[in-house]
């Protein structure tokens, strides 16, 4: 338990994220509020006064994970009737009559355009929780379903590392309508933020001593400043420039906008990640019509040669979807092929989930029996490509940012590459989560590749992306004047 200088009980708040970084963004700035109306953010529901679920809808079992969390979080309100209970997030934009059905017990729900009134909720609670130790807080009563939490975090909200990487919100909503999509329906059509308030926010980041800012939108490389006519090139070349910025990466863009323009100005942003996330999502023209994707196969290979000609050493990574409504083995195959040919460095593969509301959801669908079959096949193929990816990095030192403890091994610790490889490596001899979270930097020497990422050991450890190896203060070797 927090207690304020005072030595009194601090108000807490639990936030646990579903889904994608516009949702780990949102969770973020509910957290920043929460800390400046004076909660602490606890570190497990047990502990807290608020526990804020923040929920995904972009696929079935996301939606159907959600609703288990919630039951799951009824345990504690039933141990104390302080407890508040808050979901916000898509789920709470799509399902806010159902869910004051299915669980009465939720005390709030905010969808994805009230974070503000989210936060002002949390002021109006904040004098019932301060200086009443809540009973039971301290003691290890714990409800056994509680630690598991089927596939949400808390991490990017409060652990040691999380201030490192930050996620700065550059656009919400999206007008595009794919037809398999949920988002347009919960986040609205697009609303650019302007360029003043991102750049704002950046340097605040940076201030806090984030070493990797990422600018995110539902379609990250459509945003543009109404006021000056800037666009997403300008945006990055602008932020790319600013004072202390160390590593600079963006997500998610869609094909149709990456200009030869944009391209050419994120070539020439020194701090970029060399990754860039393509979302594909079927390689037959077919089923890409019918998704309302906006591109043809050769279109979206166009893009592929263009990053390559302006960002030679990007890896191009991707979301596929396999059992799309109306999907034939042929356009499958389609899809294995252009896999197999190697274009993507990694791939985010799902089996199509139909959403309640979108155009798709109304057609005759793939059976599952099929789109099971495909996943499967189309998993192996891309595991090949990834492996031999990873394969590549094998007896490099690669500067990669930390993460914390490995989610397998606690033994372990854990970071990604520039460009988004997980690396794992034992913790060193005096490891502290304080001493690495100033020199956030590992040098990994890698000694194997997996499909998951790589593993190694850990020899040397820096303060900026750019600056020399130390170990225990000392400078061993200057790494990255070596490259
Ligand atoms: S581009 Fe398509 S998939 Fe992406 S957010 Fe917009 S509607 Fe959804």
């Amino acid at each position: 338990m927090e207690r304020s200088p005072a030595g009194q009980k601090m108000a807490s708040v639990y936030i646990e994220t579903f889904g994608c970084q516009m949702n780990e963004a949102d969770s973020r700035y509910v957290a920043d509020r929460a800390r400046s109306l004076g909660y602490a953010i606890a570190t497990s529901a047990e502990a807290a006064d608020v526990v804020v679920l923040n929920t995904c809808t972009v696929r079935d079992n996301a939606e159907r994970r959600a609703y288990g969390r919630m039951n799951h979080f009824n345990a504690l309100k039933r141990r104390d009737s302080k407890v508040r209970l808050v979901v916000m997030g898509c789920l709470a934009e799509q399902d806010r009559d159902r869910m004051q059905r299915l669980a009465p017990h939720v005390d709030a729900v905010f969808g994805t355009r009230e974070l503000r009134r989210l936060a002002d909720k949390l002021a109006e609670w904040e004098p019932d929780f301060a200086r009443t130790p809540r009973e039971g807080a301290d003691d290890d009563i714990r409800d056994n379903m509680l630690p598991f939490a089927l596939g949400g975090t808390a991490d990017a909200v409060q652990d040691a590392f999380s201030h490192l990487r930050a996620f700065v919100t550059v656009q919400r909503g999206c007008s595009y309508y794919c037809t398999f999509c949920i988002v347009p329906h919960v986040r609205g059509r697009f609303d650019h933020r302007p360029a003043t308030a991102i750049i704002e926010e950046v340097r605040e980041r940076i201030h806090q001593g984030a070493r990797e800012v990422m600018l995110v939108g539902q379609t990250v490389n459509a945003w543009h400043d109404a006021a000056s006519g800037a666009d997403f090139g300008n945006l990055c070349s602008t932020v790319g420039r600013l004072d202390g910025l160390e590593r600079l990466t963006f997500i998610s863009p869609h094909p149709k906008d990456f200009t030869e323009k944009i391209v050419g100005d994120l070539a020439g942003v020194a701090a970029l990640n060399p990754r860039v996330h393509l979302p594909l999502q079927s390689a037959s023209d077919a089923v890409l019509r019918r998704m309302n994707r906006k591109y043809t196969l050769a279109q979206f290979h166009e893009k592929v040669e263009l990053i390559r000609r302006h960002l030679p050493h990007c890896a191009i990574t991707t979301d596929l979807i396999v059992g799309f409504p109306g999907e034939t083995e042929s356009d499958f195959r389609a899809t294995l092929e252009y896999v197999r040919s190697g274009v993507f460095a990694n791939a985010f593969t799902f089996i199509y989930s139909m959403r309640r509301g979108t155009p798709a959801a109304r057609w005759e669908q793939v059976s599952r029996a099929d789109a099971l079959e495909r996943f499967e096949r189309l998993i192996e193929a891309q595991n090949a490509v990834t492996r031999a990816y990873h394969d590549r990095k094998l007896g490099h030192v690669t500067r990669a940012l930390i993460i914390g403890d490995s989610k397998k091994d606690p033994d372990k610790l854990s970071a990604k590459t520039t460009d988004n490889v997980t690396l794992v490596a034992a913790k060193p001899l005096g490891y502290s989560a304080e001493a690495y979270a100033q020199t956030p930097w590992l040098d990994i020497e890698i000694e194997h590749a997996h499909v998951w990422g790589c593993s190694g050991r850990v020899v040397g450890r820096s303060e900026r992306f750019n600056g020399p190896t130390v170990t225990a203060g000392r400078t061993i070797v200057n790494l990255m004047a070596a490259i």
